[in-house]
C-alpha cells in the first residue's frame, strides 16, 4: 500500500517573512495530521531555514524546488544536495517543466540531478510530462517514455520510498484545465510500467503523484483511481486553507 503525499510547490513567491506565516497557518490547520498522508513544503532556497525551523517538530517535512548535479566545486550561484540535506531537506523537485522551458535544462541535466540527490540521501520528486504542442500531435506517451528512460538511465534505487515521480502535464500547470480523471489514472499506469521496465519490481511500489491545478475541488476526484498516490500543488499552495484542505481530503 502506498501512502499518499502532497507536496507544496511554493515557487519564486513570498519573502522569509511571509513563508514563515504560511508555514505557521499550515502546521496550525495540520497539527491533527493523519499518517495516512505524507505532506513536504518547498519553499524558496532564501525561505528552507525559515520555514524548516517551523516544521522541523512536525510531521511536515522540507523540500527544495530545485538541487545541482555536483556534489562540491566551483558552479557559482548552484546549491548542491549536501547543502540541502544540511539545512534539514528530505525531498527535492527535480525536473518542473519551468525549468525545463524557462532555463533549458535538459534530459541528461535531470538524470544527473537525481543520482547526485539519492547518494546525498535526497529524495527526487521526478517531475515529467508533455507540452501542449505535443498532446495535440498525439506524442504525450513517446515523450513521457523519452524523460523517464533518460531521467532513470542506470538509477539505482535501493528503496522505493527513495523516489517519487510526478506526472505533470505542462498545459495543466497554473492554468487551471486539468487532464480527466480517466487521462490521469491511464497516464499514471504508463508511467509505473516504463519506470518498471527500467527499475523493474520495485517500481510497483513508488509513488506517482499528480500536478497541475490541483485544488480543494478537484482533489478527491483525482486520488480517486489506484494509479494516483497525491499531488504536487502550486498555486493552491500559497494559501493555508486550500492548502490544509487538499491534505485533509487527501487523507480522508
Ligand atoms: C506546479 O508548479 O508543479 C503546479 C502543479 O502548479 P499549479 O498547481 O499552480 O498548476
Amino acid at each position: 500500500m502506498r501512502k499518499r503525499l502532497i507536496v507544496a510547490n511554493w515557487k519564486m513567491n513570498m519573502l522569509r517573512r511571509e513563508a514563515k506565516e504560511l508555514a505557521e497557518r499550515i502546521i496550525n490547520l495540520l497539527n491533527d495530521l493523519r499518517s495516512s498522508v505524507d505532506v513536504v513544503l518547498a519553499p524558496p532556497y532564501t525561505s528552507l531555514d525559515v520555514v524548516y525551523r517551523v516544521v522541523r517538530e512536525s510531521k511536515i517535512q522540507l523540500g527544495a524546488q530545485n538541487v545541482f548535479w555536483e556534489a562540491w566545486g566551483a558552479v557559482t550561484g548552484e546549491i548542491s544536495p549536501y547543502m540541502l540535506t544540511d539545512i534539514g531537506c528530505k525531498w527535492a523537485i527535480i525536473g518542473h517543466s519551468e525549468r525545463r522551458n524557462i532555463l533549458r535544462e535538459t534530459d541528461i541535466m535531470v538524470q544527473k540531478k537525481i543520482k547526485t540527490s539519492l547518494d546525498a540521501g535526497l529524495t527526487p520528486v521526478f517531475c515529467v510530462g508533455e507540452t501542449i504542442g505535443e498532446r495535440e500531435k498525439g506524442k504525450t506517451i513517446n515523450v513521457i517514455e523519452s524523460q523517464i528512460e533518460i531521467g532513470l538511465k542506470d538509477v539505482k534505487l535501493a528503496d522505493s520510498a527513495n523516489l517519487v515521480i510526478a506526472y505533470e502535464p505542462v498545459w495543466a500547470i497554473g492554468t487551471g484545465n486539468n487532464a480527466t480523471p480517466k487521462e490521469i489514472e491511464h497516464l499514471h499506469g504508463v508511467i509505473r510500467e516504463i519506470t518498471g521496465g527500467i527499475l523493474g519490481q520495485i517500481a510497483s511500489d513508488i509513488r506517482v503523484l499528480y500536478g497541475g491545478s490541483v485544488n480543494p475541488e478537484n482533489i478527491k476526484e483525482i486520488l480517486a483511481t489506484p494509479n494516483v498516490d497525491g499531488a504536487l500543488v502550486g498555486g493552491a499552495s500559497l494559501r493555508a486553507d486550500s492548502f490544509g484542505k487538499i491534505v485533509q481530503l487527501a487523507g480522508e
